[in-house]
């Protein structure tokens, strides 16, 4: 049985005539920079996530590269984020300038240990970043607690949890200053190439990327600060304003998912090799992560079995060549380098069937029945 980590086809396959339809209004229109599509697509997501203020923008990183150029970050100041991400989430601190400064994950989430995020605080620290990786929430409190009063911003990428609750019921994005949002097409909200959006309820900061985004130019061609080309296509906006009906929908199913693998891991007696990602009601299941002993060749005997899986991801931010620098060494991090070593996504997209996971558990089960 072939089962892909993503079945983008069979999404488009539900969708095709209205997505087609989105497309042709555009094209009608030839209206493809900034415009109403894209103010409507900001409307949307600012009425699901319950924010006063989002902003479309041209990718995930440039939200994230966006959101620190509002709030100043540049050489001397440090951003404290987890060292465990996609890289994007390093990548624009240091663009900037500015330092990043890594902690390790609480290896039950995968996500940044915010009881560790205050000890890092310095009187250089301009912005924390945490991670809602895998559509799980981070556990927020502790590190708005370590910034009162201290004039320090929270940005939290959110590229990956759209929709995604944390434990108190709140929406991912809304618990810090900013939030930022990917349309990668792999992420659970889409688009037709790459898309980004910046949601927040501060209205001076929604005013400074709003002219970010456009070069810094406001009015047009008059530059008190500089920005870039930072702007979400027309196009992608209709497209993406199209799925966000049918998001709580997937969302359900890829949970439905999650769950069904949890029955099926126990089913089979498998849960005392494999570490599998407990429920959290928020959780949106981007990606289903679990920790396998012998990872590797697990992924190479699945792989053979017509099953793909990914490494998200095989090295940890403080091993990067690029962050050398940094100082950092192996064994700084130790959660993060086990879940780089360890950590296996399963298949868990809406449209996987119930047929296609037993397969996927009855080969891992066969795997670590010819180990033993
Ligand atoms: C996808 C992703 C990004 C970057 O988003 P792009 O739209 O691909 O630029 C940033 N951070 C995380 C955690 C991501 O998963």
């Amino acid at each position: 049985m072939k089962i892909p980590l993503l079945d983008l086809k069979a999404q488009y396959a539900s969708i095709r005539s209205e997505i087609r339809h989105a497309i042709d209004r555009v094209c009608e229109s030839q209206h493809f920079i900034l415009g109403p599509e894209v103010a409507a697509l900001e409307e949307a997501v600012a009425s699901y996530c319950g924010t006063r203020f989002a902003i479309g923008v041209s990718s995930g990183t440039d939200a994230l590269l966006a959101a620190l150029m509002a709030v100043g970050a540049g050489p001397g100041d440090e951003v404290i984020t987890t060292t465990y991400s996609f890289f994007a989430t390093a990548g624009v601190i240091a663009r900037l300038g500015a330092r990043p400064v890594f902690v390790d994950i609480d290896p039950r989430t995968f996500n940044i240990e915010a009881s560790a995020v205050s000890a890092k605080i310095t009187e250089r620290t301009k912005a924390i970043i945490p991670v809602h990786l895998f559509g799980r929430c981070a556990t927020m409190d502790p590190i708005l607690d370590a910034i009162t009063g201290r004039g320090i911003y929270v940005i939290e990428d959110a590229a990956q949890a759209i929709g995604a609750k944390d434990t108190q019921g709140r929406s991912a994005g809304t618990i810090g200053h900013m939030g930022c949002f990917s349309f990668f097409p792999s992420k659970n909200l889409g688009a037709f190439g790459d898309g980004g959006m910046i949601i927040t309820d501060d209205e001076k900061l929604a005013e400074a990327l709003k002219v970010l985004r456009v070069h810094g130019g406001k009015p047009k061609y008059h530059h008190r600060t500089i920005g870039g080309n930072f702007r979400l296509d027309a196009l992608q906006a209709a497209i993406v304003n199209v799925k966000l009906k049918y998001l709580s929908t997937w969302t359900a199913a890829r949970r439905r998912n999650a769950e069904r693998y949890r029955d099926l891991f126990n089913q089979a007696n498998l849960t005392e090799w494999v570490s599998l990602p407990d429920d959290e009601p928020g959780h949106i299941y981007n990606q289903f992560v679990a920790c396998f002993p012998n990872r590797d060749k697990l992924q190479a005997f699945l792989k053979e079995k017509g099953i793909d899986t990914e490494v998200y991801y095989p090295l940890p931010l403080h091993h990067q060549e690029c962050f050398r620098e940094l100082g950092y060494r192996p064994g700084n991090f130790p959660n993060a380098e086990a879940a780089s070593r360890d950590s296996l996504a399963l298949p868990v997209y809406p449209e996987l069937t119930e047929e296609q996971q037993r397969y996927v558990v009855a080969q891992i089960r066969d795997y670590y029945s010819r180990e033993d």
